[in-house]
């Protein structure tokens, strides 16, 4: 019989097993594959964007979705702050990037996935690899988890830190909403989140790569403009990635869920207004009246988007911009502050970076994690119904819940 039993050795799994052992818990952590965070070592492109070093706690917490909120009393305890001092303390340090995103000086996801495997383990936590949890049966104050290899273990505590349904190869397959629902709670809907668009376009292959350090995007449902966002962005083989697209994908999903049809708009210039776009085009044509409208072009967008940007007005590519009508440059000035782009799907939650949704956040108690539906059973990390940005944001979700859930 063990105080404890924690379900998934992700990095909340892992935070929860080891603060558990730590304070003096007979612990055990069962996963479901062969070794530990799988997830974590493929996290900001292997070099794990860990936390965000946004001071402000509801700075910090307006990164979430609505249901943030939920994570103010443990980022009151164990914050970006208490988490690098834990790494710290354990021999790695850390580097602030763009838009405050902490990572490793070593740019390695392995060292931080080496220290915690190692926490869990100095604590005195047990870890068993291949054991996929099968149900979760309680028989009076005591938990029975049975694991697919026939075995069973008993603890008065269990922790369920299964992850969400995003990157399933990692082991994160849904395992924790079904069980959920059975015992009684209430799992919002998942989707995906922090996505990719894909759009019907068929010349997207020609612009695949072109990337743009500050765009503004729109997103129109059924011809009605429901979200405008600002950043970076990226053209890819299917659609549009990049930060303010993945920040954006769980409201084009759900928009295109209720049945709406989808467009976006790119604003190519944002930095410029109509009008003072209108006086650089008048610039370049008063100066260049013999330079080719494809040339001239090509000092405002990428070359490789000019082609299709006059096909959309249209306007020969060859005409010279003395030739140029005055109806032709306020349309090809429209196609740069607004080109229209159809969209298809959103990339599906297997792809998705984050799963939005999962266990209600309103039938979990914001300090312990624990249920207050089942006693006894708490929650840690993605399977609970809250979702961030990109920014290190998820992670440091996953790491707080599961201190907190581990005895805090
Ligand atoms: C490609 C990618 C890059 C990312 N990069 C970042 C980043 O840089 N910064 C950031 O903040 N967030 C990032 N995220 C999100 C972040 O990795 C997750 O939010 C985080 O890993 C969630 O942690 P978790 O412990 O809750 O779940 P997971 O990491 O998904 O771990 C769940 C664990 O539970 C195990 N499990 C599942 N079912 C069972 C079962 N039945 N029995 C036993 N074990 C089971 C799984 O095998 C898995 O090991 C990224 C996500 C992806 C996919």
């Amino acid at each position: 019989m063990f105080d404890v039993i924690v379900i998934g050795a992700g990095p909340a799994g892992m935070m929860a097993a080891g603060r558990s052992a730590e304070l003096g818990n007979k612990t055990l952590l069962l996963e479901k594959t062969d070794s530990s965070g799988k997830k974590l070592l493929l996290s900001g492109n292997t070099r794990c964007n860990i936390t965000n070093s946004c001071e402000n706690l509801e700075d910090f917490i307006n990164n979430f979705s609505e249901s943030g909120k939920f994570l103010r009393n443990v980022f009151s305890v164990f914050f970006n702050k208490e988490l690098l001092r834990f790494f710290r303390k354990r021999g790695l340090d850390f580097k602030v990037e763009n838009n405050g995103k902490v990572f490793p000086v070593t740019d390695r996801a392995g060292d931080v996935l080496r220290i915690l495997v190692k926490y869990v383990k100095d604590s005195g936590c047990q870890i068993l690899y291949r054991k996929e949890v099968s149900d979760i049966i309680k028989q009076g104050d005591v938990f029975e988890i049975p694991t697919k290899d026939n075995s069973a273990y008993n603890a008065k505590k269990i922790i369920l830190a299964t992850g969400g349904l995003s990157y399933p190869q990692t082991g994160s397959t849904g395992f924790g909403f079904h069980i959920a629902k059975k015992l009684g709670h209430t799992v919002i809907k998942p989707k995906p989140g922090l996505t990719g668009i894909i759009l019907k376009n068929n010349f997207l292959k020609e612009w695949q790569g072109v990337s743009f350090e500050d765009a503004e995007i729109s997103v129109y449902a059924d011809d009605r403009l429901i979200h405008k966002d600002r950043g970076e962005m990226i053209f890819t083989h299917f659609g549009i990635s990049g930060p303010v697209m993945l920040h954006m994908s769980h409201i084009v999903y759900d928009t295109l869920d209720s049945g709406k049809e989808v467009f976006l708009s790119i604003d190519f210039k944002p930095n410029l207004n109509h009008h003072e776009l209108g006086l650089a085009f008048q610039e370049e044509f008063k100066n260049n009246p013999a330079k080719k409208i494809s040339n001239a072009l090509k000092e405002f967008v990428p070359a490789r988007l000019v082609k299709r940007i006059l096909e959309a007005v249209p306007v020969e590519k060859d005409k010279r911009l003395a030739q140029v009508s005055k109806e032709e440059k306020s349309v090809i000035l429209e196609k740069l502050k607004g080109f229209k782009l159809i969209v298809e799907a959103v990339k599906p939650i297997r792809e998705a970076m984050v799963t939005c949704g999962g266990i209600s956040v309103k039938e979990i108690d914001p300090k312990t994690m624990e249920s207050k539906i089942v006693k006894g059973l708490y929650f840690a990390g993605e399977v609970i119904d809250i979702d961030g940005r990109t920014g290190g944001y998820n992670l440091q979700a996953a790491f707080s819940t599961g201190w907190a859930a581990g005895g805090g």
